[in-house]
C-alpha cells in the first residue's frame, strides 16, 4: 500500500517537528491532500492510526483537507480548475490539459500531501 509509506514519511516529519516543542499531547494534525496524489483517504487514516501507535501522536485526530486541481496553461494563459474526464462520476479524473485550448499546462495545485497545522495541548 503506497499510503503506508507516504504516511510514515509524514508522521516522521511531524514527530521531528514536535521534538522542538513542549506539549502535553497532540490533538489534531491537519493534512492537505491534493486529488492528483491519488492517495486514498481511508487508507491514509488507517495507516495513520497504525503508524502513530506508541508515539506522541497516538490518539490524535487526522484532519484531511482536500485540494482540488488547478492548472496554468503555458499556451493561452488559462488559470483555474482542471476539466474532469471520465465516463462515470466515480471514474472521473482531472485532465492535465488546458480546458480551453488543450495546450500544455503547469500544475499549480492538486499535488500537495503535506501537514499544514498541528494542534497541541500545552501545560
Ligand atoms: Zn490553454
Amino acid at each position: 500500500m503506497h499510503e503506508v509509506s507516504v504516511m510514515s514519511g509524514i508522521v516522521e516529519s511531524v514527530l521531528k517537528e514536535l521534538e522542538r516543542h513542549d506539549f502535553l499531547r497532540v490533538e489534531e494534525v491537519q493534512l492537505v491532500l491534493g486529488e492528483l496524489t491519488f492517495l486514498g483517504e481511508e487508507q491514509l487514516r488507517f495507516a495513520y492510526e497504525v503508524i502513530t501507535r506508541g508515539t506522541p501522536l497516538e490518539g490524535s485526530r487526522l484532519v484531511i483537507v482536500p485540494e482540488g486541481t488547478e492548472l496554468e496553461c503555458l499556451a493561452c494563459g488559462y488559470r483555474g480548475k482542471a476539466e474532469m474526464v471520465g465516463e462515470e462520476f466515480h471514474m472521473a479524473m482531472p485532465s492535465l490539459a488546458c480546458p480551453r485550448c488543450h495546450g500544455k499546462v503547469r500544475v499549480l495545485k492538486g499535488q500537495s500531501c503535506r501537514v499544514t497545522s498541528l494542534k497541541v495541548v500545552q501545560e
